[in-house]
């Protein structure tokens, strides 16, 4: 074929669909998730989607829904619920998001949840062959794919020198003691390894992988990749960003400027710091409530001055870790309030939202904070410190100027931002409490220095710049020919 088409696979499509009134299948337009923003840099036309439909579609209604969705440039792959339960939360969810972060104790090694994961692996496979070219570039996305690569290299014309296929992971890649954890490690690194180019959000994370390579499998790696027989398959750093001018648009909207005059009012002589994560053990929400209290224990002056606003994200709320974690985080609030609060001055050191926030209301609450505090215990990039960095741009100039982000040494994102955020070990509790003494005390010249590295971090190296580096990458390994991506 003259031209060649790019195909994305991740584990969801980025549409909803659901049934109308009348049973019909109907579409909910794209949604907003994070691989939506960062292919946003890569034109919509250019490419295909594949994933799971995100619901049990009956066998009679999959041409229906592949019509529906093959409109907005998406491949349904069909799943029985079975299958995409165990693949999902029983494997992907219950054994590689815990294990690749570190948190190995309570994991269930359960067969069942393999064989699905490999099942799911293979309709995949099954989906992509049905619509691959020779010369289409294929992107497969995260943990949930791990075993694809080489189910394509076996069934996609074995011989076909022109299958171009690259893999990136959105989680942190363990270190080769932990991995080797994993009763089917073997097979999840010989899957990945069919791969051209293998992307990670930091060079922790890449020299993990190089690692275990050679620790668990006995290959021999190069700084650039894994010997794989006769070819290379490279590996790369691609930290993935966000795309500031949405936010920076939505900060101009009427709506938003009104939300932040209102905030502005109700934390009127306080200082405001704000923590935004899913409800997930990962992100350290009771280490970051114990530095806080610690912080209002050795500094009394500041008890009633200062707010922590606290909005977790319900998430995999079926799954007893998330529901332990929920009562943990209501104890440490109910206690720090209960400790520090006053009736008289109206005053809760700690705001505590259980819910989703709209974006409009996110925009404003990242503009309005002094501080944002991220303590992940470990964490693949972590956008929302890259957000709030983008949003407080709009303060550099204002009098009081631009807030200060109190940032893990465990988020991916540190590495990039270290010299210009506090960086924490968020089990120490001490240290937790005199970095936000530290941030809230810093003056105006400190606080503006230290943004403007964060600032142009965030807009040079963004959504977009990490999509197009990485297929610009994986477009190495093809022969140029006309019409090409
Ligand atoms: N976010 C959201 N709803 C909210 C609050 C935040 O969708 O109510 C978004 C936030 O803007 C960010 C994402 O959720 O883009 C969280 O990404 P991050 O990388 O920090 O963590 P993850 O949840 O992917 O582990």
């Amino acid at each position: 074929p003259l031209s060649s088409k790019l195909i994305v696979a991740s584990n969801r499509l980025p549409i909803n669909i659901s049934r109308d009134k009348e049973g019909r299948w109907v579409s909910g337009g794209m949604s907003s998730g994070g691989l939506v923003a960062a292919l946003s840099g890569i034109p919509r036309d250019s490419f295909i989607w594949l994933g799971w439909a995100g619901c049990v579609v009956p066998p009679h209604d999959e041409p229906e829904v592949t019509s529906l969705l093959e409109a907005e440039g998406c491949v349904p792959v069909f799943l029985s619920d079975k299958i995409a339960k165990d693949h999902y939360n029983g494997f992907s969810n219950g054994i590689l998001w815990p294990l690749f972060h570190y948190q190995t104790e309570d994991i269930e090694f359960n067969d069942e949840y393999y064989s699905a994961y490999s099942s799911a692996n293979q309709a995949f496979a099954d989906a992509i062959e049905r619509i691959y070219e020779p010369g289409d570039l294929i992107w497969i996305h995260d943990m949930h794919l791990m075993l694809l690569p080489r189910m394509l290299r076996k069934q996609l014309h074995p011989a076909d020198a022109k299958l171009h296929i690259g893999f990136f992971l959105h989680i942190p890649f363990p270190t080769s003691e932990v991995f080797h954890v994993l009763p089917w490690k073997r097979e999840l690194l010989r899957g990945v390894l069919d791969s051209d180019l293998i992307g990670f959000h930091t060079y922790d994370y890449a020299s993990h992988f190089l690692r275990t390579c050679t620790h668990v499998l006995g290959m021999e790696t190069r700084p650039q990749g894994v010997l794989v027989q006769d070819r290379l398959a490279a590996v790369g750093v691609f930290p993935i960003g966000i795309e500031p001018h949405k936010f920076e648009e939505k900060l101009e909207t009427v709506q938003v400027q009104d939300r932040i005059k209102e905030l502005e009012v109700t934390f009127a002589g306080k200082k405001l710091i704000i923590g935004i994560d899913r409800l997930d053990y990962i992100k350290g929400i009771p280490h970051r409530l114990l530095g806080y209290e610690a912080f209002l224990r050795d500094n009394p002056e500041s008890r009633g001055k200062v707010v922590l606003l606290q909005v977790a994200v319900p998430s995999r709320t079926d799954v007893p870790e998330y529901k332990k974690l929920k009562r943990e985080i209501e104890q440490l609030v109910g206690r720090i309030n209960g400790t520090y609060g006053n009736l008289l001055e109206n005053y809760a050191p700690v705001q505590y939202l259980f819910r989703s926030i709209d974006f409009s209301e996110l925009t404003a609450l990242y503009t309005v904070a002094d501080v944002c505090f991220v303590t992940s215990l470990r964490d693949g990039m972590n956008l929302v410190s890259l957000e709030y960095i983008v949003c407080q741009g709009a303060k550099v100039n204002a009098k009081d100027g631009p807030g200060v982000l109190i940032l893990s040494e465990f988020a991916g994102a540190s590495g990039s931002l270290i010299a210009g955020s506090i960086v924490v070990n968020p089990w120490n509790t001490d240290a937790l409490s005199d970095a936000v003494r530290v941030a809230l005390s810093m003056d105006v010249e400190g606080r503006r220095s230290k943004h403007d590295l964060l600032y142009k971090y965030a807009t040079k190296y963004t959504a977009s710049f990490w999509g197009a580096s990485f297929i610009g990458e994986l477009r190495k390994f093809m022969p140029l020919q006309p019409g090409s991506l």
